[in-house]
């Protein structure tokens, strides 16, 4: 089987499962027990929670672990804007993941929000200009993904944070689907506040972390006992700290070969878009992921191609996970110009660093006969 669908999850690295495994039997404890055991597990959340920090570029109280990027990019909006002294104005985008979108959407019902989101364009990506002028007096965050997980388009993170700042306000990014290639420190990015999921990364799914600058006030979403120094309660996932330190630590070994795997990615866009015919890209050819190529096939169905390929052994996706299987045209491809129609004939592969030339020479290869069959039907 060849997996591309690397977007949606990964497996768990051997390296990642090595480092949980103390924590799942002997060192089991409780971080916040008084005794040996606890004590033990203590240690390595400390541990955990000080290579995350140094990945993200910030101190280790600024590292909130939750259960996943969803809960961190809530905790991020909700936090930020509940505790804002600015006022109640959001300004995002038209392509953010739903974890974004439904937590604005949440404060706008239930606490007087009001939320300006920004369209994109053609190729998925956010004009500094219209975000500029969206900033106001009492916005109280502002929030832009990083990387798209559905057409792979890179937001210009640094310069939008800068311009945030230039009005005081605060900026945080979902980096979700960036944090595998790209630079996720919040010094090199100017960013206030970011999103991390480690399910993306090689660690297992139910563990993600926020990173927030000190100096921004955050509200709790989740009450409790006062774990995380109040900002997110709960029992702490020891296991799943380790296991995003860890997989954070191999991150760099991914970003070394990022320049080799563009290469390899814009190679087989190419292929596709000269034996496919009537293939459209969806996203930018510029600034885009390096593990991450998206389509269209105008006059099938993405669903069906999908399910063309993994008879053949290729295992990719048809939108996002989120979206897939649901009968509506994705909200993103909408948000970048593609009618309904079109929309549903997309058809998504995500990989990481160790993918071939030989695999993605096959999947290209697959997907000729794949198309012409949907299409021969119909
Ligand atoms: N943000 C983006 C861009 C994503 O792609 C995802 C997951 O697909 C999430 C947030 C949510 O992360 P999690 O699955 O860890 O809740």
């Amino acid at each position: 089987m060849i997996y591309l669908d690397q977007a949606a999850t990964t497996a768990v690295r051997r390296e990642v499962l090595e480092a949980m495994w103390p924590y799942l039997t002997a060192e089991f404890g409780n971080p916040s027990s008084h005794h040996e055991v606890g004590e033990a597990a203590e240690r390595g959340l400390t541990d955990a929670r000080a290579r995350v920090a140094a990945a993200l570029g910030v101190r280790a109280s600024e590292v909130v672990f939750t259960s996943g990027g969803t809960e961190a990019a809530n905790l991020a909006i909700k936090g930020i804007v509940l505790a804002s002294t600015r006022g109640r104005h959001i300004v995002t985008s038209a392509i953010e993941h739903p974890a974004v979108l439904e937590s604005c959407d949440y404060l706008e019902r239930f606490h007087g929000a009001e939320v300006t989101v920004l369209p994109v364009d053609a190729d998925g990506l956010v004009d500094p200009v219209a975000f500029t002028a969206a900033l106001r007096d009492d916005t109280a965050l502002a929030t832009i993904m990083y990387a798209n997980n559905e057409i792979g388009t890179v937001q210009p993170i640094a310069e939008l944070a800068a311009l945030a700042h230039a009005r005081g306000v605060p900026f945080h990014t979902d980096a979700v689907q960036a944090a595998g290639w790209l630079p996720i420190d919040l010094h090199t990015l100017g960013a206030d506040a970011l999103s991390l999921s480690g399910h993306k990364l090689g660690a297992p799914k139910g563990i993600g972390a926020l990173a927030v600058r000190a100096r921004i006030p955050l509200e709790p979403v989740i009450h409790g006992g006062g774990q995380e120094r109040g900002r997110r309660s709960g029992t702490e996932n020891v296991a799943g700290a380790v296991a995003l330190a860890t997989a954070l630590d191999l991150v760099p070994s991914s970003v070394a070969r990022a320049g080799e795997v563009a290469a390899l990615r814009d190679r087989f866009i190419d292929r596709v878009l000269s034996t496919v015919p009537d293939a459209r890209l969806t996203g930018s050819r510029m600034h885009r992921l390096p593990g991450h190529a998206s389509f269209c096939f105008p006059g099938t169905s993405g669903e069906s191609v999908l399910l063309g390929l993994e008879a053949r052994g290729i295992v990719c996706s048809s939108g996002s996970a989120c979206a897939a299987g649901s009968d509506e045209p994705s909200d993103v491809l909408l948000a970048i110009g593609l009618t309904p129609e079109i929309a549903q004939t997309a058809v998504r592969f995500t990989f990481g660093s160790e993918i071939t030339e030989a695999e993605l020479d096959e999947v290209a290869r697959e997907l000729v006969d794949s198309v012409a069959a949907v299409r021969s039907l119909g």
